[in-house]
């Protein structure tokens, strides 16, 4: 007798953590603002008179509240999870049957097929045009290939680039599949653009946001799904109860009640990204063949060279993100903007003279 894995999880392999301490990190999208004292002393407060031995608040009223104000959006169509992460796991299982079809496009976040196959829904894949989503061939796809569920990123991860609201729109009108819109980065581009102030209007919308990006709290692991009534209801009944616990209810209440910190933040963020594309742009040429500047808070940089340059960088104990033909790069603060591209240009200056 022998017990064997089944087939879908026995080459999965754990995710590795990077064990390296690398003086600067640029690698994972984060907010380079760790939390000032004023907002630590609030939530030391606040986590004292917290009763470790209950279960935390399934329905976490105080953090959705809280998201709610800040984002202009009614508590009542959120939902709070243990991260996107989470979220877009349960969506995935819960909101599919075996076997259906899940649409993602390519490039973009690679978690969202990961979790597709994990739960056996049949993923298929439309590559973007020049980076972009084009929607009316989204539209004929998804119709004519009963599609059950679409997720991308908008803004988009990797690409830095925001598909507009209107374009948004259009596309969750004109189909009946589910529409489940990742607005991590969102707040790095413009309000104006994002769906939360009509999901409502939608049958077939659920929109993610995170705490993990602008909000500068990737620790707590908050997440939020926002979507109509029934949509809603069902994404409460599926989760497990306890999925956020009580201290990142609490921390995560704190940040959000912060308004006005939080949007100096997402300012002096967006004027860094500026910043550092200002100071890579003129490093655009044979080895460097598009910086891409967008509406997130990282750059998208094509290249050929693209390992390379990150295992040069690596060596300087910087880390950024490498992708097949492409590089990632999140906005830091000045200094570490500053080492960034003085490595970047000496790696980018001795390529281009061995080319030459
Ligand atoms: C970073 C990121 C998230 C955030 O995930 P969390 O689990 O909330 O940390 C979600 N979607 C995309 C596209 C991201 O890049």
């Amino acid at each position: 007798m022998a017990y064997e894995l089944c087939d879908k999880i026995k080459n999965l392999t754990p995710y590795e953590p990077n064990e390296t301490h690398y003086r600067i990190r640029l690698d994972a999208n984060e907010s380079y603002f760790s939390l000032p004292d004023f907002l630590r002393e609030k939530i030391c407060d606040a986590l004292t008179n917290t009763d470790l031995n209950r279960y935390p608040d399934p329905l976490a009223k105080d953090l959705t509240e809280a998201f709610g104000k800040r984002f202009g959006v009614s508590p009542k169509l959120v939902t709070a999870g243990n991260g996107s992460d989470e979220l877009i796991s349960i969506i995935t299982s819960t909101f599919l049957e075996k076997g259906e079809r899940l649409l993602t496009f390519a490039p973009d976040f690679s978690m969202y097929q990961f979790y597709g196959s994990l739960y056996e829904a049949k993923t298929v894949t439309l590559e973007k045009k020049d980076l972009h989503i084009d929607v009316d061939e989204a539209i004929a796809y998804i119709q004519k290939n009963n599609i059950r569920m679409v997720i991308f990123s908008n803004p988009c991860n990797p690409t830095s680039i925001g598909l507009s609201k209107e374009e948004t729109k259009r596309l969750i009108a004109s189909v009946d599949a589910l529409v489940v819109l990742d607005e991590a980065y969102m707040d790095f581009w413009d309000r104006k653009e994002s769906l939360l102030d009509v999901v409502d209007q939608f049958d077939n919308l659920i929109i993610l946001r995170t705490c993990s990006k602008a909000v500068g709290a990737a620790a707590l692991r908050l997440g939020f799904a926002v979507a109509n009534p029934t949509i809603t209801n069902a994404l409460r009944a599926v989760k497990s109860p306890y999925n956020v616990n009580t201290i990142s209810q609490i921390m995560g209440s704190c940040i959000l009640n912060e308004g006005e910190y939080l949007n100096a933040c997402e300012d002096a963020i967006k004027e860094s990204v500026r910043a550092l594309y200002q100071m890579v742009k003129p490093l655009e040429g044979k080895v460097l063949q598009k910086i891409h500047l967008g509406v997130t808070n990282f750059l998208f940089i094509k290249t050929d060279k693209a390992k390379e340059i990150f295992k040069a960088l690596l060596q300087e104990s910087i880390s950024i993100r490498c992708f097949d033909g492409y590089l990632r790069i999140t906005a830091g603060t000045k200094e570490e903007n500053e080492a960034l591209t003085e490595a970047l240009s000496n790696i980018v200056r001795k390529m281009e003279e061995t080319y030459a």
